[in-house]
Parts: structure tokens; C-alpha cells; sequence
């Protein structure tokens, strides 16, 4: 089957497997697993930040971020669309105790105007807005993305009201490789940052949260609290030190063919638009109300998984476990099917 149904379905390399296998390991609830150690601290230098934590999931990244960054009865700032709040099964309220600020942006992305109507006021009957979170691309918004300079005004906003600011960068990478931005001009405009390892960038597992030694310190205590605590970790940690340094320049290509295919799909009679493509994720939604379950029936007939993503959405997801003929056979059957 050609998977375009995400890009967490790459499977490791046998080089990447060679890496793993020969990973040096510890016991990382006591800090002593030298892979992970060495994936911390790549992490952490490459934003310019002092500390990193190692995690199975981005889910538990966010999660873990929000918690140290609020108390309960706390509110979090984002945008409508953002994956803390539409993914992570209302996590935020079981684990924090706070509740969420929804704010409606364009493609996934909000505004410091936005963000300054949306902080409260201080009253007594009001939760306190302490959070801003950022997603960065956008996985709703149609694998949207902010620059720097637009990142920049929140950030100031964020800063004078004294709220924390947290990315949720699952998708960084693809965005970075499009802008040609460092993670050091993302790392100083952030208190806190999440990137997935397990998407494009092809490691079985892992996220890793950057932020101060102290707020890095607090996670870890909350990641344990969780059952997040691994022991000898360094093996998949070996896997995303690898895929850092060698996987990230790939990522271009997978945001080059989603373009194309995007392309492909805006001159179908049956598709209604397509949101504009950035990165490596196509939504496009369907002419004709046309039941998406029966159009993905159809590419199934054909040998491609894709997910519906919204009541009249499809959504295809672009990674390095793609060849270039998987490519041209969706080109064709994009083109013929009806
Ligand atoms: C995938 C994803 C996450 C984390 O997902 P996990 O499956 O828990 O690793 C977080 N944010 C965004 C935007 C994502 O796409």
C-alpha cells in the first residue's frame, strides 16, 4: 500500500537500525543513559537552550509543557485548530486543570492582536491566561506555517504580559527547510519546545522538549509522575540523534512532492479547493459533498491509504518512506479516478 495516511508510518533504516543496535545505554530515570545524554544536549544547543528531556510521544511533551508552564484554574491561549487541543484528548483538563482560550485563525495560525484580546482581565471570576501555545506547521491548518517575523510580535505580546510561550513544533523541521530559518532564531522566541523525532524525520519514537534548566528540571518530575520515566531509552535516543543529523535535508523532498501533488489535485472536477500547501501535508476538501468515506473506499481500490480529515476533507501526508514511483502511481490515479 503506498501510506499517505502520516508521516509517524516511516520505519527506521537499516542504518538507523545499526545505530540503535549498537546505542551505549543507562538508566535514564537517573540520568544515566549516555544516548539519551547526547540527544538532550544536541537538542538543547541546537535552539540555544540549556536543557532538553527526552519523551515517547509529542503528546506527552505538550502535556508536560503545559503543566509546568500553569496551575490549575490557569487558561491556555491557541488557536482552534491546534493539535493540544483537538489531539490529545483534552488532556490539558485532566492533567493541568486548566481550561483553553480558543482562538480562530487563519489556516491554524494566530495574530499578537489576537492573543492581546484574548488575555483576561484580572478579575476574581476569570481563570488567569498564563500559556500561549504555538503550532509550528500547523497539522489542521493544512501543514501551514508561521516565520520567525511573524512569530516575533507574539513573542514581545507574550513577554510584556508575562504569559510563557510554548511551540508545539511536531512538524518543525518541514517548515524550517522550506524558510531556511535556524532553530536558534526559533529557540529565542520560545519559553519552551516540543519536535517529534517519530514524523518525518523517521525514528520509531520520540519527541524531545527544550526549554531552561529549571522548567527542564520541573518536567521531569511531572514526565515521571505520568509513568514517562524510561530506563535504557538511549536505544530509540540513538535513533533521534541519528535521524537529526541525517534525515533533516530529506524533508524537502517530501514537502516538494506534497506541492506538486497539491497542484495535481486543485485541476480535479472533484476536488472543491485544496488548502494551500506549505509543507508536506495536502487538505483538500471534496466538490459536490461527496462522502469522503467513499472516495478514500476508491484510493484504497487502488493501494493508497489516506485519512479523512474533516467532513468533507482529505488529508495526504508526504515522508521519506515514499519512492518516486509511489509518487508517479498517485499522480495517476489522482488524475483517472472519479
Ligand atoms: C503528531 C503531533 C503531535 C504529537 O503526537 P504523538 O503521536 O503523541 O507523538 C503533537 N503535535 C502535532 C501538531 C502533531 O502533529
Amino acid at each position: 500500500m503506498i501510506n499517505l495516511i502520516s508521516d509517524t508510518v516511516t520505519k527506521p533504516t537499516p542504518e538507523m537500525l545499526s545505530v540503535m543496535m549498537a546505542a551505549e545505554v543507562g538508566d535514564d530515570v537517573f540520568g544515566e543513559d549516555p544516548s539519551v545524554n547526547v540527544l538532550e544536549s544536541k537538542a538543547a544547543k541546537m535552539f540555544g537552550k540549556e536543557a532538553a528531556m527526552f519523551c515517547p510521544s509529542g503528546t506527552m511533551t505538550n502535556q508536560i509543557a503545559i503543566k509546568m508552564h500553569t496551575q490549575p484554574l490557569d487558561e491556555v491561549i491557541c488557536d482552534h485548530y491546534s493539535h493540544v487541543y483537538q489531539y490529545e484528548v483534552g488532556g490539558y483538563a485532566n492533567n493541568s486543570g486548566v481550561s483553553m482560550n480558543i482562538v480562530p485563525g487563519k489556516y491554524g495560525k494566530i495574530t499578537a492582536d489576537q492573543i492581546a484580546q484574548a488575555i483576561r482581565p484580572d478579575y476574581d471570576w476569570l481563570p488567569i491566561s498564563r500559556l500561549v501555545v504555538l503550532e509550528n506547521s500547523c497539522n489542521k491548518g493544512g501543514g501551514s506555517y508561521y516565520t520567525c517575523d511573524e512569530i516575533i510580535p507574539i513573542s514581545g505580546l507574550c513577554q510584556q504580559r508575562g504569559l510563557s510561550l510554548h511551540l508545539d513544533g511536531a512538524r518543525l523541521f518541514n517548515v524550517l527547510v522550506e524558510t531556511g530559518e535556524s532553530t536558534h532564531q526559533v529557540g529565542a522566541l520560545f519559553d519552551s519546545i516540543s519536535i517529534c523525532i517519530s514524523k518525518g524525520l523517521g525514528a520509531p519514537v520520540g519527541s524531545v522538549l527544550i526549554g531552561s534548566k529549571e522548567k527542564i528540571r520541573k518536567a521531569r518530575r511531572i514526565r515521571k509522575a505520568i509513568g514517562g520515566g524510561m530506563r535504557q531509552a538511549g536505544y530509540l535516543a540513538a535513533a533521534c540523534t541519528y535521524a537529526l543529523d541525517h534525515h533533516v535535508e530529506d524533508l524537502k523532498i517530501d514537502n516538494a512532492r506534497a506541492k506538486k501533488i497539491g497542484e495535481l489535485l486543485n485541476r480535479q472536477a472533484y476536488v472543491e479547493s485544496v488548502r494551500p500547501v506549505k509543507t508536506n501535508i495536502v487538505v483538500f476538501s471534496l466538490a459536490d459533498k461527496e462522502d469522503p468515506k467513499s472516495f478514500l473506499d476508491k484510493l484504497k481500490q487502488h493501494e493508497i491509504g489516506a485519512v479523512q480529515f474533516g467532513p468533507h476533507e482529505i488529508r495526504f501526508v508526504f515522508h521519506r518512506d515514499l519512492h518516486e514511483n509511489d509518487i508517479s502511481k498517485v499522480e495517476q490515479i489522482i488524475s483517472t479516478i472519479k
